[in-house]
């Protein structure tokens, strides 16, 4: 039988003086014991799911959110220049002091509703938001709430804006989003197809998605589904997979609550058709427990289902 000498051997980790690290090298040791058995799967985490207890302490927080097996995370506390009160590079260095990778980052412009007048501050806001992360280091950027839309004149507004805010992250090297909730699942309907209403199972009009999703330039704007609002506003989410294909490299991985309790969310399907639709990172989201459990114990379960899920890779 083999013996643990000759596993670590065969594994190339026994040094010449004998057992892994040894007495000089403490933190090469357990570096060498984590980079073992540490996951392989790469698993995302918003860090919004974690509310409080993380803001509370953020470098804690972030080592604890390493620790459950997360390697990367999407920031949501990005105010005025500061990223969870910090200052840019001194953020970036809590994170990594923790050992993770904030890929993207949540963020909201001041105003809801867009207009040709105010389009010009809108893009300034991109601007400075685009620079600053730029220096977190970032791949997405990413606007989770959703602005005003009552017709197809405000619609067409918005993907104006989403189209140059898209641009100018891209000249700051990083991919611009859009986040979705249900309410972009509504219809507006114009004027003159208002009378053609018959009944609620034949709807006219158009559903406000889809017309964020025509009415951007791909090149410009990626979509971040959130498959769980994707079903809250009664979607399906490979629907939306297959008819814009490519257009949803990032996913919010979220149920009800903790992932793959409430039999609501079928994420053996998302996933297939996700990856097979050019799926670049994911990442979990947690909003409030039901259980009394906290956050951390919650994020913590929705890694596990997530790493023992065959069709996770
Ligand atoms: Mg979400």
């Amino acid at each position: 039988m083999e013996t643990k000498r000759e596993f670590l051997k065969k594994l190339g980790l026994l040094t010449v003086g004998g057992m892994v690290g040894g007495a000089m090298a403490p933190a090469a040791a357990s570096n060498a014991k984590s980079n073992l058995f540490a996951p392989k799967k790469i698993v995302g985490l918003q860090l919004y799911s974690l509310g409080r207890e993380l803001t509370e302490d953020v470098p804690n927080g972030l080592k604890k959110v390493v620790e459950i097996g997360y390697t990367n995370a999407e920031a949501a506390g990005y105010r005025e220049g500061k990223i969870y009160n910090y200052e840019v590079p001194e953020f970036k260095k809590v994170a990594e002091d923790a050992g993770l990778k904030v890929t993207g980052s949540h963020v909201n412009p001041p105003v809801r509703k867009y207009t040709k007048e105010n389009m010009g501050e809108i893009a300034d806001f991109w601007k400075k938001a685009a620079e600053d992360h730029a220096k977190l280091g970032v791949n997405t950027l990413v606007q989770p709430g959703m602005p005003q839309i009552e017709n197809h004149d405000d619609a067409a507004i918005v993907c104006e804006v989403f189209n140059k805010a898209g641009e100018i992250a891209k000249d700051a090297g990083i991919k611009w989003g859009y986040h979705n909730h249900s309410m972009e699942f509504q219809r507006v309907v114009k004027e003159e197809d208002k009378a053609k209403q018959q009944n609620r199972w034949m709807p006219v009009g158009d559903v406000i998605y889809d017309l964020m999703l025509n009415g951007t330039d791909p090149k410009l704007v990626f979509f971040e589904m959130d498959v769980y609002w994707t079903v809250m506003g009664q979607n399906d989410p490979i629907e939306y997979f297959e008819k814009y294909a490519g257009r949803f490299p990032v996913l919010h991985i979220k149920d009800r609550s903790v992932l793959g309790q409430s039999g609501m969310m079928n994420f053996e399907t998302i996933f297939k058709k996700a990856y097979e639709n050019g799926l670049d990172e994911y990442f979990v989201e947690l909003e409030g427990i039901r259980s009394g459990k906290t956050q951390f114990e919650g994020v913590k379960e929705c890694f596990e289902y997530l790493n023992n899920a065959p069709f996770v890779k």
